[in-house]
């Protein structure tokens, strides 16, 4: 794990690096992913930095259904509620980049019904 990376999201939480802040409150924030996989692609970054999903633990619980359900009103903002993915890479052979636990929210933009894997790379 590199602290570097792991540094990143807290660095966003705190202004001090620049990121499309879609939604945040006392738990988490939503951010525009900077490299987007699919036409709507949000991250939902807790604010406390567990590197991993399997990092987590059972004081954790609440905060993970927190970020669940952020994902689905931030699904429901975005006019995707009804066909949207939610991704957790853990670990770096899973394709996790970033130590600090986000979830992926994944769909196509609004006006577009249903998509397929192809549409998503991530
Ligand atoms: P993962 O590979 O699951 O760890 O996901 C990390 C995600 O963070 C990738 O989808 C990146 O595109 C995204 N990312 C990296 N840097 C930034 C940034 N500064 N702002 C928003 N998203 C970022």
């Amino acid at each position: 794990m590199s602290d570097v990376t792991e540094s990143i999201f807290s660095r966003i939480i705190q202004r001090e690096l620049p990121a499309d802040i879609l939604y945040e409150d006392d738990v988490c924030i939503v951010i525009n992913d900077i490299a987007p996989q699919a036409p709507v692609h949000m991250l939902v970054v807790p604010k406390k930095p567990i590197p991993r999903l399997v990092d987590a633990d059972t004081d954790d619980q609440i905060l993970l259904g927190h970020l669940m359900l952020v994902a689905g009103d931030m699904a429901r903002k975005f006019g995707v509620d009804e066909a949207f993915r939610l991704v957790v890479n853990n670990g770096a052979d899973a394709g996790q980049t970033f130590f600090h636990l986000h979830l992926h929210v994944l769909a196509k933009a609004k006006d577009t019904a249903g998509f397929s894997e192809s549409d998503i790379t991530n």
